[in-house]
């Protein structure tokens, strides 16, 4: 067999064949589903009449293929396992066709698959060609007419996108429903669900009056768990008619939530499919972390229906064009919604931590890739989150009046069509006269950008100069790397006043918080009228996308944590002047000598602790250390050991020092209110559990007896959670083996919460962890044809970085034993589960050899695409 061969954008080509109108008939079964599809299509104009009509189709079984009602002998057409192919077609026609899948034992979970006894379909990306043959690529649009056949008793329950238009009971105990979307779409957002469901129900006015129902099914044991992920649809709905002026567009909006499934939730037209781990919450099962991530995703996909689904994307090298878009809009949603200095603390961390790593690594491709083997292995960081980025650099170029014009634009001048990323910027170049040429090389150019940047103070003449200069690092097949337009938000902090100075820019006054716009390579600005020595605050708000080096002196960064006025970049001092303790005592680790902890950072958190922030939840992340992740990103060479203890001794000796401290500050934020996942309370909660988190790192007897009776009072799951982690995570077996063995057993019943109880002790840094993965995944709970099951398990395990980077390999080598199994169960999650050893080089010699040898391994395997792709990169 030959290797997988990759598509490319330069090779895009328009459809020689639209279909106007599709017509399916389901007609269910685990074992046999029998698909009937009529297909009304015609030639494009452009097209030559000699073109053949090409189908994708895979996975499927013919039994009868017609054009216009006639049928057509084998002779007439070609078959092999990925398409069918008919010369001599008419110009306007219609295809019937008959296939059948098998659902009851399709473990990728793309397509039609069961789900706990349930149907249901992921057809993005290219899912819907296991289903039945048709033109799968998103510049296809067409109305659909979906008839779900089923039994009567076990599938109750039918749904496809749209609106119900008939339904009856049939012979055998069997029903069907018919469903109609008027609104042409492409396959990818076609969706299907049957099984025996439970709904919800409420409604939301729109703002032209009309009265949608909104509908969110679950089994029967959820129907407690919905009320959070319905507030926040209304929540959405309302903001995206204020904000950006979008108002639904059927009478019907349906959620369903499914146990097995790729990723997060897919945003079908009007039923939209989430994972259960995205949309079911409690109280007493959820987290507040789990219950903001279920608002950002249910808004997520509720924004993709003019975002994706109205405006959708030509062909899947544009996917940022809705992704990028539309995680930028869930993450405007969350900050209005909630603490918007947190919600960006937190967007950012993670993205200097993964997408950085992904982009220094060796699947690093630009925003928009040029090419791909397998689509399924681009949704990645870079894709959703370094795209939100670059829309969000727009927004402030642009200014949100122009930004929001060049939206309403996008949305009317493109309805109903499958654009791409010129059409979309266009708009905005458009609408705000901007020149946006340069600033479209954040699209094609792949690599974090750095700033290398300096400045000098000159008392004489009151100017202060600052000089950036930036530059990509090379990525994978791309050498050549081109300046990009930067735009830096800054301000100048006075040394003596401890305020922002106004800022003159060759005679230009701009305020006190302004944008620069670097577009060279190396660029000089001369602020004049510096009325008294600044400390640059720079990148406030993390305006771009990049890393910023900055020769600040410990000094420096703890007045800014103090006095910069952007909440952003205080937060940002703070995790710096960390870092250069982190750093010294990294090193210090290595050389063998003995550790001393910085003065500075005990006195800042001091400061921190006994201050006055108003914010909470500000705070708190404020008191977060930096990751052993983020920290290791911003080493040469990741050592493990040493970034681990380094940190700890921060943790511990910030414990010892401030010891008081931090018992005031839990005191005062434990509550018994009953619980909500207000930003008040949430805020709340994570300065309280921080402060626990400090009082545990000596495990001395009242930092343990506040962890028990946390655990024990049983208020909400952040708390527990919060509290068993703690316990699970400290060095004495007579705290972790019976509260884990508690947890275990009053919430065997529930998947969700296993899952969490799995990650949890897979994630220690004591050494028994490998062995407990392997005990684990023969725990009755598990399964590695759950993907929700192997993140919380075997993905948990290769995020802890002590332990799967044991010396003696195991960790790689049990990563690799699931990722074989799982190349032929559900590739899409093996690709994703390989991603920390196609990180080998950042390590040490003997890591590299052993990463890589595990990496061999699995090349030897046969494999799908999706691994081939990834372990060719990883290898090159
Ligand atoms: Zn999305």
């Amino acid at each position: 067999m030959s290797d997988p061969q990759p598509v490319y954008l330069s090779d895009y080509q328009p459809p020689a064949y639209q279909v106007t109108h599709t017509e399916l008939t389901f007609d269910l079964d685990p074992a046999v589903t029998r698909v009937k599809a009529r297909l009304l299509i015609e030639r494009h104009a452009e097209a030559e009449a000699s073109a053949p009509l090409v189908l994708n189709g895979e996975h499927l079984t013919l039994i009868s293929l017609a054009i216009d009602d006639t049928p057509l002998a084998e002779a007439h057409y070609q078959l092999n396992d990925e398409s069918l192919r008919i010369d001599n077609v008419p110009a306007a026609f219609s295809l019937e066709s008959e296939v059948e899948i098998a659902p009851g034992s399709n473990t990728a979970l793309e397509g039609l698959y069961q789900s706990n006894g349930m149907y249901c379909t992921q057809c993005e990306a290219e899912g819907f060609r296991r289903i039945t043959f048709y033109p799968d690529r998103p510049d296809v649009m067409a109305t659909f007419k979906v008839t779900v056949i089923g039994n009567a008793t076990s599938e109750p329950v039918l749904l496809a996108n749209g609106n119900p238009v008939d339904k009856g009971t049939l012979e055998g105990g069997r029903h069907f429903v018919t469903w109609e979307d008027p609104h042409p779409k492409p396959c990818y957002l076609f969706a299907l669900v049957a099984g025996n469901l439970h709904k919800v129900e409420d409604h939301f006015v729109t703002m032209s009056g009309r009265d949608v129902s909104l509908q969110l099914w679950v089994e029967k044991e959820n129907l407690d768990k919905t009320g959070h992920a319905m507030a926040s649809l209304k929540r959405a709905m309302a903001w995206d008619e204020h904000t950006y002026g979008r108002e639904y567009d059927l009478d019907l909006f349906m959620i369903v939530a499914v146990n097995d499934f790729n990723m997060g939730a897919m945003e079908n037209k009007g039923l939209n499919i989430f994972n259960s781990a995205a949309v079911l919450t409690h109280p007493k099962t959820a987290t507040d972390a789990t219950f903001q991530n279920v608002e950002g995703i249910v808004a997520h996909e509720y924004f993709h229906n003019w975002s994706g689904n109205r405006v959708t994307c030509r062909d899947w090298f544009q996917l940022s064009l809705k992704e990028g878009f539309t995680v930028f809009r869930d993450q405007c949603f969350s900050a209005d919604t909630n603490s918007a200095p947190v919600k960006r603390i937190q967007d950012v961390s993670f993205f200097c931590t993964a997408q950085f790593a992904e982009d220094a690594g060796p699947t690093a491709h630009p925003v928009r890739p040029d090419h791909f083997i397998e689509i399924t292995n681009f949704y990645t960081l870079t894709i959703y989150e370094k795209g939100a980025e670059v829309v969000r650099m727009l927004c402030h170029l642009l200014g949100w009046e122009d930004f929001r014009r060049g939206a309403d634009l996008y949305f009317d001048r493109f309805d109903g069509q499958a654009v791409t990323i010129e059409d979309f910027v266009g708009c905005m170049q458009e609408v705000s006269g901007a020149d946006l040429q340069q600033f479209m090389r954040w699209y094609s150019q792949a690599g974090t950008p750095e700033i290398d940047a300096r400045g000098e103070y000159d008392y004489v003449h009151s100017t202060y100069h600052l000089t950036l200069r930036q530059r990509t690092p090379v990525t994978p097949g791309q050498t050549d790397k081109l300046p990009l337009h930067i735009p830096v938000r800054m301000g100048l902090v006075g040394t003596k006043s401890g305020q922002d100075l106004a800022l003159t820019l060759e005679g230009e006054k701009l305020g006190k918080d302004t944008v620069i716009h670097l577009r060279e390579d190396e660029q000089t600005f001369v602020f004049t009228d510096v009325a008294e020595a600044p400390v640059p605050s720079l990148l406030r708000d993390f305006s771009a996308p990049v890393k910023l080096h900055f020769p600040y002196s410990r000094e420096d960064l703890a007045f800014l944590l103090t006095y910069d006025s952007d909440g952003f970049n205080r937060w940002d001092a703070g995790q710096r002047l960390a870092m250069l303790a982190l750093d010294d005592l990294i090193a210090a680790h290595r050389n063998g000598v003995e550790k001393v902890m910085d003065g500075r950072v005990v006195d800042a958190f001091r400061t921190l602790l006994t201050g006055q922030i108003d914010d909470k939840a500000v705070l708190a992340e404020m008191l977060t250390l930096p990751s052993e992740a983020y920290i290791a990103e911003q080493q040469p060479i990741v050592d493990v050991d040493a970034i681990h203890a380094a940190r700890e001794f921060v943790r511990q000796s910030l414990a010892m020092e401030l010891r008081d401290e931090f018992l005031a500050t839990y005191q005062a934020n434990c509550s018994d209110e009953s619980y909500a996942p207000t930003p008040a309370q949430i805020a709340q909660r994570s300065l309280k559990n921080i402060a626990l988190t400090y009082l545990m790192a000596v495990e001395d007897e009242q930092g343990v007896a506040l962890c028990e009776a946390q655990f024990a009072a049983d208020h909400n799951m952040t708390d527990v959670r919060h509290a068993l982690t703690l316990l699970v995570h400290s060095d004495r077996d007579d705290l972790s083996t019976p509260a884990l063995k508690a947890f275990g057993e009053k919430w065997a019943h529930d998947p969700l919460v296993m899952d969490q109880w799995f990650t949890i002790q897979v994630s220690r840094p004591q050494s028994d962890v490998l062995e407990r993965v392997e005990y684990l995944m023969q725990h009755p709970a598990f399964s590695i044809q759950n993907p929700n099951k192997v993140r919380a398990l075997v993905g948990a395990f290769a995020q802890n970085r002590v332990n799967f980077h044991r010396l003696d390999g195991k960790g790689y080598v049990l990563l690799a034993d699931v990722v074989i199994k799982l190349n032929t169960l559900n590739p899409e999650i093996a690709a994703r589960l390989i991603t920390p050893l196609t990180r080998w080089q950042r390590f040490d010699e003997e890591r590299q050899r052993l990463m890589r040898e595990q990496l061999e391994r699995i090349r030897k395997e046969p494999l799908s695409s999706n691994v081939f792709e990834v372990v060719e990169k990883a290898l090159a």
